[in-house]
């Protein structure tokens, strides 16, 4: 099979990755990042993209470069801003040619060359050690197991003898000192080289996987979404990113799903039934049993009339919830008949069925008809019946496709069948978050968006200013940045799970792409 990349081969083979193929190194420079092993989370998906790594020794060093000692450690002043840049930015900078490599001594020079002026891994750490500061190599393998392993006391005494040793090779104490307090900055976090390498390796070859095969790459993400602590932030992720691939992922299916996640034969994806919340594994077999109903009356007369169907009672909430089953009514209206009948005894559901009233006549017509005939014994049956139907009522009585999303959103995790944001008004919005993807830098937008996630921080003022996950049924993005100034006004609007409208900017320069928001609304 020959792909537009220039791959050719049938099957995938992880012993002959093209290591060189374009798409693979292109998807990691977009950030298209879920389910690649350790860079699939924020951090890797923002350096992947701001560095851009090409080979495989680029991306082992990304993924040493978002680890916290390399994103703590100050290491050099950006001469732009005057302020002072962790390991991590100075790379990013000076790969992408916005900084001069300078090495505070030419002793470093033979170490750092590889990567870009900076420190990354443990082993440069040990070169280091000798080189600088005249360590045997034992020595400094026991800095490196001090630094390792966070031996606070070892540490000052590693320290002391650094600095010595710095001292006798005739380096200056203040070079000795700054040069320490990057190794001080990698406890505990630097990676080994050979460490990051192997995991490099896995993160390409994940890239591979999804470049050339994304339907089963996305699939086999989903069906392993529940090993993930949060399965359902696992899935709306995977979800909204196959979006980008024009994989759609379908509300669950009694009659075409499966117990996995699984393709139709229009090549969509069907959320797998296992994963419905609510639905156990062992309540699959009996599922199956409602397979081909596809009317109301079939449906209860399966549950209420044959005694060998064995499904229980919440499992049929949760699949008429999320339309699971193939009864092409409305699901509000057939949960509320459903809930109806629960409620009857034997006696009156009999009386219902013998007289056919199950069939097309509604709730009410249902309710008045074994009134009129007596059939529920005594006065206070009769009233017991009426409000518990005004209940049912009650609850359902809401708009229908709102109740549905949210019916979705907690028993598939995401609503799948469309976005909040459609039940608005929305002729002011101009931008999906989809296509906001491919906007320039600067370009404005109006989007309309549910809030995914908030997550607040003080800026450098000390002042509380917020970033935020959005969504609509295109994309989920992340990035979108309230300034303090904007926080402190608009702060009372921003909550999760509101449908709002943002006015802002696309940002996307060398510090990360977002969507810099003027003013937020509600819709
Ligand atoms: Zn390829």
């Amino acid at each position: 099979m020959k792909f537009d990349c220039g791959c050719d081969f049938e099957m995938l083979d992880f012993d002959n990755v093209n290591l060189e193929c374009p798409a693979s190194w292109d998807l990691l420079g977009q950030g298209l990042t879920k389910g690649l092993f350790q860079i699939e989370k924020q951090l890797g998906r923002r350096y992947c993209k701001r560095i851009g790594p090409r080979n495989i020794e680029e991306l082992a060093a990304v993924i040493s470069l978002i680890r916290p000692g390399c994103l703590e450690a100050e290491y050099r002043e950006d001469p732009s801003t005057g302020k002072m840049l962790n390991i991590t930015d100075t790379y990013v900078k000076t790969k992408a040619g916005e900084l001069k490599i300078e090495y505070i001594d030419p002793v470093l020079e033979p170490i750092f060359k590889d990567t870009f002026g900076v420190p990354v891994y443990q082993e440069q750490i040990m070169q280091i050690c000798t080189d600088f500061a005249g360590f045997t190599l034992q020595e400094a393998d026991s800095t490196r197991k001090a630094v390792g392993k966070k031996l606070v006391d070892k540490m000052a005494e590693v320290e002391k003898d650094f600095i010595e040793g710095a001292l006798k090779m005739g380096h200056s104490e203040e070079k000795a000192r700054t040069v320490f307090s990057w190794i001080d900055k990698f406890s505990g976090y630097g990676f080994n080289k050979s460490h990051a390498v192997s995991y490099a390796m896995l993160g390409d070859w994940g890239a591979y996987a999804k470049v050339h095969f994304p339907r089963e790459f996305f699939k086999n993400k989903l069906a392993f979404s529940d090993s993930n602590p949060d399965e359902f932030d696992e899935i709306k992720q995977l979800v909204y990113e196959a979006k980008l691939f024009h994989i759609n992922v379908l509300p669950p299916s009694v009659e075409v799903g499966k117990s996995q996640f699984s393709f139709t034969e229009s090549n969509d994806l069907v959320f797998g039934l296992s994963h419905i919340k609510g639905v156990g594994v062992k309540s699959l077999k009996t599922i199956e049993q409602l397979k081909g109903i596809t009317t109301s009356y079939d449906l209860f007369k399966k549950l209420f009339l044959d005694k060998k169907c064995k499904v229980k009672r919440n499992v049929v909430q949760a699949l008429i919830k999320c339309a699971a089953l193939a009864i092409p009514i409305d699901r509000v209206k057939l949960l509320a008949r459903y809930e109806f009948l629960l409620m009857l005894t034997d006696r009156e559901r009999n009386y219902l069925f013998d007289k056919s009233l199950v069939k097309d006549n509604s709730v009410t017509e249902m309710l008045a008809s074994i009134i009129e005939n007596g059939i529920p014994r005594g006065n206070n049956r009769i009233n017991r019946l009426m409000e518990t139907w005004a209940d049912i009522k009650r609850d359902l009585g809401g708009n229908r496709k709102r109740m549905a999303l949210a019916w979705e959103k907690y028993h598939l995790g995401m609503p799948l069948s469309g976005s909040e944001v459609e039940l608005y008004n929305n002729w002011q919005v101009d931008t999906t978050c989809q296509s906001f993807l491919s906007l320039k830098h600067n370009d404005r937008v109006k989007v309309g968006v549910i809030i995914e996630e908030i997550r607040e921080i003080k800026d450098k003022n000390e002042n509380l200013m917020c970033f935020m996950k959005v969504s609509d049924a295109t994309y989920m993005m992340d990035g979108v940045t309230v300034f303090c100034n904007q926080y402190a006004k608009l702060g009372w609007i921003i909550q999760e799970g509101k449908a709002v409208l943002i006015k802002g900017r696309k940002s996307d320069n060398s510090k990360g792409t977002g969507l810099l928001v003027n003013s937020i609304e509600h819709l």
